[in-house]
């Protein structure tokens, strides 16, 4: 047949809150060749509980790698040209398995969950000054709901085969790179039980600065180094794919910081913003972890192979971006498709002075205070549904807002435009909403896979395919779309001070 001959190929796993792809770069152009998209159901069994089912994403990667390679092989591409396979993944999310049986113990149970938040209020009360950054020195984190080990913690404690496996030494706990490349690589017939440096670095068990699991750590969560994954830097080979049968791939993995590598952020004081179910907003750093004054975390951008450097990032997060939009969607059925939220909003152009906080799991950076709970404010008689999706759309933007000032303050050189990537880019009034907000350009690559691209390009070099190698020059061509701010900055102002506003009622709730 008349195969395309496109030499090597990378592929790319990205495994995120809401849904799964695959995707199937060209190794020489970073062209995007083919992809496959596969929603994950998230279940809510009580208040603030967030769950996940490691079967059906385990599932939903290999119908996502099935269908991309039938879209290539209809192309006439070669799939036998996939040399690497890079994975990158919704992080914190917390699962344990037992290692004969190959089963999970429990459902996954997701990054946004809140039902440590008790355990979070009591370990920090033990601290001396009660003070949620005591960890921060080795971890670059505050204790909070957000990181994996108090999700162990819970599990180990609160379900029985959780806890039988542990004392029978059966348990392997992974985020879901780690389980994802466990049952890819031969799951209980000797798969490789392994996470990166970065995945690593969201786990609050991990030491940023020696670049491995601490054992002082693990002992305040009272958590059996023997459950953990090995740690390996982003950019080197794991091992074989050896299931589904077609793939006899090379596999590697990060976290979403691969959007840094994918935007070609490789220098100290470049940033990108991914918006999804959250926003994470990432500034490198550069060799040094920088420990934040203004409520960011520090965490691990990448090691980009074994003898390589670490690079560091200052990130802020938000928990809830995209999530509002499916809140709106599926509590409310205001929508009924994400997409149209943007139309809706439109229509009317502004929130008629309604401000909605939708800190549906507490508020991450910068307060990090799992207490908070969802407000919607300034409501009259006047405020339709299309005001408050224009509000939904704004609260992303003002909680970006107030991660890039936090982000400003630390790094005393204010950002002068503003990366950006994820699902949510797609809402072009989002986009020039928030370039009115922040009084900056926002820069939208015409490619918006960039956490893929970045993984994909890490696992193409750990094989030395990737023929861009990771040098930015190379894809200076990459075209973009540039938001310029609109209106007037004292609008801005006045906007996002009364935001600030309604986050003080947010905060307040429980007292
Ligand atoms: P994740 O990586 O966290 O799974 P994605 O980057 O795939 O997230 O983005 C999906 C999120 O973006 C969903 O929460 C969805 O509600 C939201 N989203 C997708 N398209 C739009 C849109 N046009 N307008 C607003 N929100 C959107």
């Amino acid at each position: 047949s008349n195969r395309i001959m496109l030499g090597p190929l990378v592929a790319a796993i990205d495994q995120g809150t809401s849904s799964t792809r695959f995707l199937v770069f060209n190794a020489k152009t970073a062209e995007l060749l083919s992809h496959h998209q596969v929603e994950i159901q998230q279940s809510f069994p009580k208040e603030g509980w967030v769950e996940e089912d490691p079967k059906e994403i385990l599932q939903s990667v290999y119908e996502c790698m099935d269908r991309t390679c039938e879209k290539l092989t209809q192309l006439n591409i070669d799939i036998s040209n996939i040399k690497a396979i890079g994975v990158t993944n919704q992080r914190e999310t917390t699962l344990v398995w037992d290692k004969e049986t190959g089963e999970p113990l429990y459902n996954a149970i997701v990054w946004l969950d809140l039902r440590t938040q008790s355990t979070v209020e009591r370990l920090i009360n033990k601290t001396p000054g009660r003070n949620k950054n005591h960890l921060k020195h080795k971890t670059g984190l505050p204790i909070s709901t957000y990181f994996s080990a108090v999700k162990l913690r819970w599990l180990m404690d609160n379900v029985e085969d959780v806890h039988k496996a542990v004392l029978s030494h059966r348990a392997m706990f992974g985020t879901v790179d780690s389980w994802l490349i466990w049952c890819l690589t031969g799951g209980k017939k000797g798969g490789v039980h392994c996470t990166d440096v970065t995945n690593a670095s969201r786990t609050m068990l991990f030491n940023i600065h020696t670049m491995d699991w601490d054992p002082d750590l693990c002992n305040y969560f009272d958590i059996p180094m023997e459950i953990l994954p090995k740690v390996r830097s982003s950019s080197e080979i794991y091992g074989l794919m050896v299931s589904p049968d077609l793939f006899f791939r090379k596999i590697t993995c990060w976290d979403q910081s691969a959007a840094l590598v994918g935007q070609m952020c490789f220098q100290d004081g470049q940033a990108k913003n991914t918006y999804g179910t959250g926003c994470f907003l990432l500034r490198n750093t550069g060799s040094k972890p920088v420990m934040s004054d203004h409520g960011l975390l520090t965490t691990v951008a990448y090691k980009l192979g074994r003898d390589k450097p670490a690079c560091y990032a200052l990130e802020g997060s938000v928990a809830i971006a995209g999530a509002v939009v499916r809140w709106l969607k599926d509590n409310l059925g205001i929508i009924q498709t994400s997409t149209e939220l943007e139309k809706l909003a439109a229509g009317v152009g502004t929130s008629y002075g309604c401000y909605f906080v939708p800190a549906f799991s507490g508020l991450y950076a910068p307060y990090w205070e799992p207490s908070a709970r969802g407000i919607i404010c300034g409501l009259t008689q006047f405020t339709n549904k299309s005001h408050l999706a224009f509000a939904a759309l704004e609260a992303v933007c003002f909680q970006t807002r107030e991660i890039l000032d936090a982000m400003n303050q630390d790094s005393g050189i204010p950002l002068n435009q503003l990366q950006v990537d994820g699902g949510m880019t797609s809402n072009r009034l989002l986009m020039q909403l928030q370039a009115d907000i922040l009084c900056i350009p926002v820069v939208k690559p015409s490619m918006p896979e960039t956490t893929a691209l970045g993984a994909a390009m890490a696992a193409g070099a750990a094989e030395g395919v990737s023929v861009w190698s990771l040098s930015p020059e190379d894809l200076t061509e990459v075209t973009s779309e540039k938001f310029e701010p609109q209106i007037n900055p004292e609008e801005s102002e006045f906007r996002y001070a009364r935001w600030k506003k309604a986050v003080q009622r947010a905060m307040n709730w429980e007292t």
